[in-house]
């Protein structure tokens, strides 16, 4: 799966990153510095990442050196769109990674279009990724 970024933007972001990697496990430090991606996302499951061409890649924390291309069809659509959503907040300067509401987009049915989760830490992100609205495309909420 591959989104449209600035690619200068992608790798300043990076350097950014590098410098301020707050308390990121060190396998998404080391994919950041040895494979020039910029992390956008990480849950239970991996770490979903950015190439500055547009390469989406996630790993699993099993295999934190297996990089892998995020197929176009998916199931992991809606953690693309959640994760760009919370990356474009906290790298606002990468032109193209927030994505644009479409007309076929619907108001987050769990944080009712807030962005936010009421009652749960700071750190636990909507599965919208804070923008509070879902593209209907991208199907299922769960990660299942
Ligand atoms: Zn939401």
């Amino acid at each position: 799966m591959r989104i449209v970024v600035d690619r200068a933007d992608v790798e300043r972001a990076i350097e950014t990153y590098l410098r301020e990697p707050g308390n990121d496990p060190a396998e998404i430090v080391a994919a950041a510095r040895t494979q020039r991606l910029l992390p956008l996302w990480k849950d239970i499951g991996g770490c979903i990442l950015l190439r500055a061409d547009g390469e989406l890649l996630a790993f699993g924390w099993d295999t934190p050196t297996r990089l892998e291309a995020i197929p176009d069809d998916s199931p992991d659509r809606s953690m693309v769109h959640a994760a760009r959503g919370w990356a474009s907040c906290r790298f606002p300067d990468v032109r193209g990674l927030r994505p644009e509401r479409g007309l076929n987009s619907i108001e987050c049915p769990t944080c009712k279009g807030t962005g936010r989760l009421v009652g749960f830490p700071e750190n636990l992100t909507c599965a919208c990724g804070g923008l509070g609205w879902i593209p209907t495309e991208a199907g299922r909420l769960t990660s299942a």
